[in-house]
C-alpha cells in the first residue's frame, strides 16, 4: 500500500508517490499528470477530471469548478460572493446558508456542496493513482494554501474522508515546495543556512516564502501571499476583447456563458503563447455569436498594461516578503518559481527587480507541490 502526495489545485491537482526510491508523478486514465479540478453530471453518469473538462462546453449548466475555494465557507460570505462573479455554474445558499452547486443528476436537480465535489475529485485522483501504481490507495498526504484557515482546512479534511482517504497530514502549499527543493539540493547545504525564496503563482493565488536550509534542517523565515493568479490575467484580457467586440461586432459576449467560456478558453491559450513570444498573436473563435465569426490579436506589451494592476500587486507581495524575511538582498541564494502562471515573463522580470536575482527552474513547475507531498510521509 502507498501513500500519495495531492497538490489539489483550483484549475488542476496533480499526484505523486514515493516508488523505488524516488518520488514519481502519476499519470491519470488520460496519460495526463495534470487532473482538472472539475466534475460534471449528465443523466446517470458523474464525469470527472480530463473528461469534464473536455465537455463543459455542451453541458455548462452541469459542469462545475472552482469549488476549492468555497470550502468551508458560507454562501453569503464576501469571498464566496466574489468567488462566484468567475464561476459559470448555478450556485445557490441553501436553507442553513452553507452552498449548494445546483446540477440535474439521475434526472432531478440536485445540489452538491464544495466538500461533496472536492470528495468526488478525490475518490477520482484515488482511483487514477491505485491504477496507475498497480495497488490500493489510502493514505494521502494534502497541500492546501497557507492561507486556509481552520475551517477551510476542516472542510478538505471532510471532503477526503467522504472519498475515504485517510490525511496523514495537511501540509501547507510552500512547505511542500521547500521540501520538494530540499529532498534534490540535500548535498549542497552546509552548515551556514542557505536562504531561498519560493514563489507559487497558480491559477487563483500567488503565495511567496523565504526559507532557510542548513544540512540537518529547513526553517521558515517569512510568508506572504495574495489572492490573484492566472485567471486575472484572463479576465483582464477578456475584458478587452468583449468591449472590442462590442464595437465591431455588436455582440455582447458577457450576457451568453458559453461565449464568455469559449473566449476564456482562447484567452487562456493566446496567454500562454504569449510567454513565449512577444510578437503580435492572432484570436480567432469560429462562431462565436451564432454564425459569426470573431478575430482579433494581441501582444504580449499590450497584455502586460491591460494586467498592470496585477503585476503591481504581485511586486507588492514580493517586497512584502522581503520585508518580512528580513532578508538583505546579498543573503538570498535563489529564488525558486513553481506554479503555471511563473512562467509569465513579466513576473520573472519582476522577481529579478525585486530580489536582483534571476527567477530559478530547479523544480518542475507544475509538480513541485505534490512531490513535496509525497516525501513528507515517503
Ligand atoms: P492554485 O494554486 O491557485 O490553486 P493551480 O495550482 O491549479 O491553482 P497552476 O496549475 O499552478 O494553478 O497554474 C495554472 C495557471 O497558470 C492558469 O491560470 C494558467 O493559465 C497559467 N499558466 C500555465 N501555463 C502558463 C504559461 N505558459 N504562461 C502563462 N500562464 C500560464
Ligand atoms: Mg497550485
Amino acid at each position: 500500500m502507498s501513500v500519495i502526495g495531492i497538490d489539489f489545485g483550483n484549475e488542476s491537482c496533480y499526484v505523486a508517490a514515493a516508488r523505488s526510491g524516488g518520488i514519481e508523478t502519476l499519470a491519470n486514465d488520460y496519460s495526463l499528470r495534470a487532473t482538472p479540478s472539475a466534475v460534471a453530471f449528465d443523466g446517470k453518469k458523474r464525469i470527472i477530471g480530463v473528461a469534464a473538462k473536455n465537455q463543459q462546453v455542451t453541458n455548462m449548466k452541469n459542469t462545475v469548478g472552482g469549488f476549492k475555494r468555497l470550502l468551508g465557507r458560507k454562501f453569503n460570505d464576501p469571498h464566496v460572493q466574489h468567488e462566484l462573479t468567475s464561476i459559470p455554474a448555478r450556485v445557490e445558499a441553501r436553507p442553513d446558508g452553507s452552498i449548494g452547486f445546483k446540477v440535474n443528476y439521475l434526472e432531478e436537480d440536485q445540489h452538491f456542496s464544495p466538500e461533496q465535489l472536492t470528495a468526488m475529485l478525490f475518490t477520482k485522483l484515488k482511483e487514477t493513482s491505485a491504477a496507475a501504481m498497480q495497488t490500493q490507495v489510502n493514505d494521502c498526504v494534502i497541500a492546501c494554501p497557507i492561507f486556509f484557515t481552520n475551517a477551510e482546512r476542516r472542510a478538505l479534511l471532510d471532503a477526503a474522508q467522504i472519498a475515504g482517504l485517510n490525511v496523514l497530514r495537511l501540509l501547507n502549499e510552500t512547505t511542500a515546495t521547500a521540501l520538494a527543493y530540499g529532498f534534490y539540493k540535500n548535498d549542497l547545504f552546509e552548515e551556514k543556512p542557505k536562504n531561498v525564496i519560493f514563489i507559487d503563482f497558480g491559477h487563483s493565488a500567488l503565495q511567496v516564502s523565504a526559507c532557510s536550509f542548513t544540512k540537518s534542517k529547513l526553517k521558515m523565515l517569512a510568508s506572504t501571499w495574495d489572492q490573484i493568479g492566472g485567471r486575472d490575467f484572463d479576465l483582464a484580457m477578456a475584458e478587452y476583447f468583449s468591449k472590442e467586440f462590442q464595437e465591431r461586432y455588436k455582440i455582447n459576449a458577457k450576457t451568453n456563458a458559453r461565449a464568455t467560456l469559449r473566449l476564456l478558453t482562447e484567452i487562456e491559450k493566446l496567454k500562454k503563447q504569449m510567454s513565449a513570444n512577444s510578437t503580435k498573436l492572432p484570436l480567432n473563435i469560429e462562431c462565436f455569436w451564432e454564425d459569426i465569426d470573431v478575430s482579433s490579436s494581441m501582444q504580449r506589451s499590450q497584455m502586460e498594461e491591460l494586467c498592470a494592476p496585477v503585476l503591481q500587486r504581485v511586486e507588492q507581495t514580493f517586497k512584502r516578503l522581503l520585508a518580512e524575511s528580513k532578508l538583505q538582498l546579498d543573503d538570498i541564494h535563489s529564488v525558486e518559481i513553481v506554479g503555471g502562471s511563473s512562467r509569465i515573463p513579466s513576473v520573472k522580470q519582476l522577481i529579478e527587480q525585486v530580489f536582483n536575482k534571476p527567477a530559478s527552474t530547479t523544480l518542475n513547475q507544475d509538480e513541485a507541490v505534490s512531490r513535496g507531498a509525497a516525501l513528507q510521509c515517503a
